[in-house]
């Protein structure tokens, strides 16, 4: 799954197509010798008459949109040196309706994925370079940078939680015991908001082992962490209130798993650091 970088501007001081692609759903790339040329009749750089109009940064931009840009990839948006969307591509390369987007000289823009684009998304400030490449792919330090510049952004991380609190609710957390179905963690550490406000209190490293999901997976692990509740529901007697600063903990999955592998005994955070020796005396 590639990281994408894409700017929707016409020519160098124009406006933005942005808005329209956001409210559309797609990405798009305008390449005028190709107005009215279905890509997906042709492999990679046929028709070559038409290609050699295009200057090399155009060949490469639509290059990438018309053969590279995959289904799930992800693509950031960027409008001058701010970053102001998100999206993941849910169907790779068609060739659009000629009157659906349209720019304001009448052209169409009929080179299109299809984007689902987060609704959540707040504009974030960041210089990314100043390639002249429309549809970029990002790795080495610029996606490095675009991660730090992420991870540092409060509202885009929280955003992040609150959709992992969603997807959670389809995957069930639940094992079978004895035909019993029971689930693996505490009541409390599904409930949404405890999960939030433990995930503020104590960040996105695990408090075991140091693992930092971002750093090990990248773009797929921005804003991720499981969250542990510290006291069996056994000892908090009447006190019905959890304080997620002194009662939760945020874990990475492998350690999650092991607190909670024998069923009767949750080990504790100073146990399993000990086990894996990263407890300091
Ligand atoms: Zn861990
Ligand atoms: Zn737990």
């Amino acid at each position: 799954m590639a990281i994408w970088r894409m700017a929707f501007r016409v020519g160098d001081r124009g406006y933005d197509m942005w808005p329209r692609c956001h409210r559309l759903g797609v990405a798009a790339y305008r390449a005028d010798p190709f107005r009215d040329v279905d890509l997906r009749q042709y492999s990679p750089g046929e028709p070559t008459r038409l290609w050699r109009q295009l200057k090399t940064t155009a060949k490469s931009s639509l290059r990438s949109l018309a053969y590279e840009v995959k289904k799930w990839d992800t693509i950031y948006v960027k409008q001058g040196t701010k970053i102001v969307g998100r999206g993941v591509v849910t169907r790779p390369y068609r060739f659009g309706d000629a009157q659906l987007l349209v720019d304001n000289e009448g052209f169409p823009w009929r080179h299109q994925v299809k984007v689902s684009w987060d609704a959540r998304f707040e504009p974030i400030d960041i210089k990314l370079g100043a390639e002249p490449m429309t549809v970029l792919p990002l790795s080495g330090d610029r996606l490095h940078r675009l991660l730090q510049a992420l991870s540092a952004d409060a509202s885009f991380m929280q955003a992040r939680v609150r959709s992992d609190i969603e997807s959670l609710k389809h995957e069930g957390e639940l094992f079978e015991e004895g035909g019993k179905k029971r689930r693996f963690t505490s009541h409390y550490e599904r409930d949404p908001r405890l999960r939030e406000s433990a995930i503020r209190h104590h960040g996105y490293l695990c408090s075991v082992c140091g693992f930092d999901f971002a750093d090990v997976y990248g773009e797929q692990g921005l804003g991720f962490i499981e969250v542990h509740h510290l006291r069996p529901v056994s000892t908090l007697g009447k006190r019905t209130k959890v304080d997620p600063n002194r009662d939760m903990a945020t874990v990475c999955s492998n350690c999650h798993r092991m607190m909670h592998r024998t069923r009767e005994r949750v080990l504790t955070i100073d146990e399993l650091k000990e086990m894996i020796g990263t407890r300091d005396e």
